[in-house]
C-alpha cells in the first residue's frame, strides 16, 4: 500500500525546501510532490544507477574491487589515516551535522586538513566577509518584504529551481501581497540565461568585468561622474538607471552565485559587492544572500567554525587549528602534492576538481564514503557507502541563509548500511587504538 510522507526536506540544493510530498511504496520512494526535477531525481531510484550496499576494497587501483566486511575496511581505512604525514579529510556538503563534527574531530586526531566543497564554490564569499563584513537577512525577509531583487552570476531556473518561486521573485509575502508584480527583478549575467528571461533588467555584463560594474555602480551611487559610453559592456545610462532603481528600492536583496565567486577577481568581486550593499544601506535597505549550492555545504561552514573557529581549510598538522586559504586549503594540497592520503565524502572531486588535483588523487591512497558509483570511487582503494542522509537517515542541515532545518528519514537504508555519523564514529574508534 502506498504512504504519502508530508513535510519532508530535500537534501539537494541550498533552497532546502521543506514542503516535499513523497509517495512510498515498498521501502521505495515512487514519486514525490512539490519536487523540482533535481530534487524528484535525488529521491527516486534511477534506472541503471549503481548503488552500492556494502565496504570494497582494493590494494592497487588497476585491480577490480573485492567486497569486504565494515570491520575490515573500517580497520583499513584507519590505518591509511593514522600512518599519512598530511591526510586530507575532505566534502561534507552532502551530508548532515553530526557528520560533520566527527569528521572534523577524526582530522583532529590525526593531525590531518580538513575542508569542504566551498573550497570550490563559495569560499571566494566566505573570505570576503571576513574582510569587509556580511549583511545578510533570511530568504522569509526576502519572501515578504523585497521589492528589489538582483541575481548576480547565478542561475537558479537551472541550479536552484524553485528559489524564485519559493522566496526570491514569484512568491507572494505580507509585504508583496502581488508576488511578482510587487517586484523588479535585475538579472546580471553574460549570457541570456533562463533566469534573466525573466528579468526586467538584464545587465548583459562582459564575462570577469564584474568588479568593473560594481566599482562603476559605487562610484554612480557615491555622485561620480562615469567616463566613457560604456563600462563592462554596459551603457553608462543604464548603469545610472540601475542604481536609481536600487536607490529607491523600499528592501532590496542581491543574490550572488558562481559567476563573481569563480571568475576573474573572485573574493574582491564579492567584498566589492559587499561595499556596494554597505553603501546602498546609507539610502534604503538593502541585504546580500549567497546562493549557496548544495544543501548542506553551509552546515559545514557552521560546524567547523563552532569547534574549530575557521569556516574551512583547516590544517591541524601542528597540533592547533591553521586557517590559510591558498595554503591549508585541499585543492591547494593535492596540485602541490603535498597529501598523501584522503578520505572523501559526500561530495564527487573526482569530476569537479581541476585536472592536477585530481592526477594526485589517483597516486594516494583514497577513501571514500559514498553511496553511488561516481568518478571518485573510479579512483578509490576503499568504498565505504553510507545510508543517503535526508533520504534513508535524519540529521540538521542548514539552508543558504544560515536557518537550520531537521532533514527526514523517509525509508530505511539497504540491510547493514550505517549513516556517515555512525561510519566515522567507527572508524575514530579504530584511530584511537591504533594511536
Ligand atoms: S529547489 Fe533545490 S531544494 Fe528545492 S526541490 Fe529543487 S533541488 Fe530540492
Amino acid at each position: 500500500m502506498m504512504e504519502i510522507i508530508k513535510d519532508v526536506v530535500c537534501p539537494f540544493c541550498g533552497t532546502l525546501c521543506d514542503d516535499i510530498e513523497c509517495y512510498v511504496e515498498g521501502n521505495h520512494i515512487i514519486g514525490t510532490k512539490n519536487a523540482c526535477r533535481i530534487g524528484y531525481s535525488k529521491f527516486t531510484h534511477r534506472e541503471g544507477s549503481t548503488r552500492h550496499t556494502g565496504p570494497l576494497m582494493r590494494e592497487n587501483k588497476k585491480d577490480d574491487f573485492k567486497k569486504v566486511d565494515w570491520d575490515t575496511a573500517i580497520e583499513k581505512a584507519a590505518e591509511i589515516l593514522v600512518n599519512a604525514k598530511k591526510p586530507l579529510i575532505y566534502g561534507f556538503s552532502a551530508t548532515e551535522c553530526h557528520a560533520h563534527v566527527y569528521g572534523i574531530e577524526l582530522a583532529e586526531k590525526v593531525k590531518g586538513v580538513v575542508s569542504n566543497t566551498a573550497e570550490v564554490c563559495h569560499g571566494p564569499s566566505v573570505w570576503a566577509l571576513q574582510d569587509v563584513g556580511y549583511p545578510i537577512c533570511t530568504l522569509g525577509e526576502v519572501k515578504n518584504r523585497a521589492d528589489v531583487v538582483i541575481y548576480w552570476g547565478c542561475n537558479p531556473m537551472h541550479a536552484h529551481p524553485r528559489h524564485m518561486s519559493r522566496y526570491g521573485v514569484f512568491s507572494r509575502g505580507f509585504f508583496r501581497e502581488r508576488g511578482r508584480n510587487d517586484r523588479t527583478l535585475i538579472v546580471v549575467d553574460p549570457r541570456k540565461t533562463d533566469t534573466a528571461k525573466l528579468a526586467d533588467v538584464h545587465l548583459q555584463v562582459e564575462p570577469h568585468k564584474d568588479y568593473e560594474l560594481i566599482s562603476a555602480m559605487r562610484a554612480a551611487l557615491k555622485g561620480f561622474e562615469l567616463k566613457g559610453e560604456k563600462i563592462a559592456g554596459i551603457p553608462v545610462e543604464t548603469i545610472y538607471e540601475a542604481i536609481d532603481v536600487l536607490k529607491n528600492a523600499q528592501f532590496g536583496n542581491l543574490f550572488f552565485g558562481m559567476g563573481v565567486t569563480q571568475s576573474g577577481s573572485k573574493h574582491r568581486n564579492i567584498d566589492n559587492a559587499i561595499e556596494l550593499i554597505i553603501d546602498l544601506n546609507a539610502h534604503t535597505k538593502f541585504t546580500l544572500i549567497p546562493m549557496r549550492g548544495h544543501y548542506n555545504v553551509n552546515g559545514f561552514n557552521q560546524v567547523c567554525t563552532w569547534i574549530s573557529g575557521y569556516p574551512l581549510c583547516v590544517d591541524y598538522s601542528s597540533g592547533s587549528p591553521i586557517f590559510n586559504p591558498g595554503d591549508t586549503s585541499v585543492t591547494d594540497l593535492l596540485m602541490r602534492r603535498e597529501a598523501d592520503a584522503m578520505l572523501n565524502l559526500a561530495s564527487d572531486p573526482g569530476a569537479h576538481f581541476p585536472q592536477k588535483a585530481v592526477e594526485r588523487m589517483v597516486e594516494i591512497p583514497l577513501i571514500v564514503m559514498e553511496p553511488h558509483q561516481t568518478p571518485t570511487t573510479e579512483l578509490a582503494n576503499i568504498i565505504l557507502p553510507p545510508a543517503i542522509a535526508g533520504v534513508e537517515c535524519g540529521g540538521t542541515a542548514y539552508r543558504m541563509d544560515g536557518v537550520p532545518i531537521a532533514l527526514k528519514k523517509v525509508i530505511d537504508p539497504p540491510e547493514d548500511v550505517m549513516s556517515d555519523k555512525e561510519i566515522l564514529k567507527r572508524m575514530m574508534d579504530k584511530v584511537k587504538e591504533l594511536l
